[in-house]
């Protein structure tokens, strides 16, 4: 026999969706339970955000200790101990799995281990080696996330890896191919070649990082070309053959075929969503022809009680994303008034250097039909730029031209990451370019960019004529 348990919430997925709305249901006063297959935290503490921006900065730290020599450092030999790299890297993800774990207790959310599956719209069965238990819930909040698409011409083995397998790897190999020049591809790509690997990026499309304006993807394609990775663009990935050590892979760039020989492909050409598996029917929720969890502003689903959030519905595959979704879903659970607004979304890309967007672009704005005043600000003018020796790059800042209203901002340049908070604010905040130039900022930092920028919306920039 089975056994039954009641609980007020039931959340499936212990990412950065559902552990942050466990938290949350639990501090405003619900019962919880959160059912986990594998890792607390997910693909992004797991195999995603912090394990690969553990490798990027390694990645940078190695670069910059043999290529220091304008500001008169050199360095004799420097190595590389990629074993220990990784063993440091482990021990970061540990820290953060730990912490989660920790946090779930210390809000009395019960962690329970198994693979959960819906049986009806109000109870799930979780199953756990050769046990199984159910749960029936008032509300269950489904956060399974997503996992990489595998090509058929391209099945996972020790040679063709996706992300997960990218980031485990015992040594830096010599010769990399990366198919899908998407954030991932490059991200990952840009880390290996730091650490000396030959990298070649296939993108199917007509640019790496499609999803970025054209002047801001260039700035990390020229940094690219530096580190030695060569980019084909509109090149379609055929196949791949694997050989005693390594792999061939064959595409066609641009009408032609070729070959690249390598240690190893990876293939990053996107992510599905984790709901095949989970007996959606039998709750009676709906999907859309993806695989996505439909739903409203509440994250509710077309079955009463029944919420979804992250990589599983509609909308940018991110953390930060699938965490906000998370918290409006526990908030609306637990009575209060919640809905999502994705207007001020920033999106990250953790290339060398970074690329930050929030808000709308000139485009979208436009598209949108706003009359807008667009101003930018390069990075070379910043005296903070400078004293780092980074000056590629620049910050645009897009307004509403009747009264400046803040709409959007994109940044390319170091730093970009921690940046964009500040216009994510301004966007949050129904701030003006003008309450941002009024702001004082910290001299001598990349934050006084926005201000910099700010005044150029106003017309009145002080470090650029
Ligand atoms: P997930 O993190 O995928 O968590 C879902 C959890 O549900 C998993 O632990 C899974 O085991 C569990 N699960 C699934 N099915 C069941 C079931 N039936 N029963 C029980 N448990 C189940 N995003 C950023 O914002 N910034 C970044 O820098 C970034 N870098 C990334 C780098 C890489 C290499 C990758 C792959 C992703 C990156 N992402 C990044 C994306 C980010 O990891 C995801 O958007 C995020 O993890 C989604 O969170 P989630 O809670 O929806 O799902």
């Amino acid at each position: 026999g089975e056994f039954t348990t009641e609980v007020d919430t039931v959340v499936v997925g212990a990412g950065p969706g559902g552990y942050v709305a466990a938290i949350r249901a639990a501090q405003l006063g619900q019962k919880v339970i959160i059912i986990e297959k594998g890792e607390l935290g997910g693909v992004c503490l797991n195999v995603g955000c912090i394990p690969s921006k553990a490798l990027i900065s390694a990645s940078h730290r190695y670069e910059h200790a043999q290529d220091s020599d304008d500001m008169g450092i050199s360095t004799e030999k420097v190595t590389l101990d990629f074993a220990k790299l990784q063993d440091w890297k482990g021990s970061v993800v540990n820290k953060l799995t730990g912490g989660v774990e920790g946090l779930l207790k210390a809000n009395k959310v019960e962690i329970v281990k198994g693979e959960a599956l819906f049986v009806e719209k109000d109870e799930v069965r979780v199953n756990s080696g050769y046990e199984s238990t159910r749960y029936k819930f008032n509300n269950c909040i489904i956060a399974t996330g997503s996992s990489p698409i595998e090509l058929p011409t391209f099945k996972w083995s020790d040679r063709v890896i996706s992300s997960t397998g990218a980031l485990a790897l015992k040594e830096a190999p010599k010769k990399m191919v990366v198919i899908g020049g998407g954030y991932i591809g490059v991200e990952l790509g840009s880390a290996y070649a730091g650490f000396g690997t030959e990298v070649v990026i296939l993108e199917g499309s007509k640019s790496i990082l499609p999803g970025f304006e054209k002047k801001m993807s260039a700035i990390v394609k020229k940094r690219l070309k530096k580190k030695g990775v060569v980019m084909h663009t509109e090149a379609m990935a055929q196949g791949v053959e694997e050989t005693k050590d390594g792999v061939k892979v064959k595409a066609e760039i641009k009408g032609k075929e070729e070959t690249f020989e390598a240690d190893y492909v990876l293939v990053t050409v996107g992510r599905r969503p984790n709901t095949e598996e989970l007996g959606l029917d039998m709750a009676g929720i709906e999907t859309t022809d993806r695989g996505l969890i439909k739903v409203d502003k509440q994250c509710k689903t077309n079955v009463d009680g029944i919420y979804a959030i992250g990589d599983i519905v509609a909308g940018p595959a991110l953390a930060h994303k699938a965490s906000y979704e998370g918290k409006v879903a526990a908030e609306t659970i637990s009575g209060e008034h919640a809905e999502v607004d994705y207007l001020a979304m920033p999106a990250v890309v953790f290339s060398d250097p970074e690329l930050a967007s929030v808000g709308l672009t000139e485009s979208e704005a436009k598209e949108q039909g706003y009359d807008v005043k667009v101003a930018q600000f390069p990075f070379a003018a910043s005296g903070r730029a400078l004293s780092l020796n980074d000056t590629d790059g620049f910050m645009k800042l897009v307004t509403r031209k009747e009264d400046g209203l803040v709409i959007g901002a994109q940044i390319a340049g170091t730093g970009a990451s921690d940046m964009i908070s500040e216009l994510g604010l301004a966007i949050e905040a129904g701030m003006t370019a003008e309450d941002i130039a009024l702001t004082i900022h910290a001299h001598p930092t990349l934050g006084e960019i926005a201000m910099e920028t700010a005044e150029v919306a106003l017309g009145m920039p002080i470090h650029i004529a």
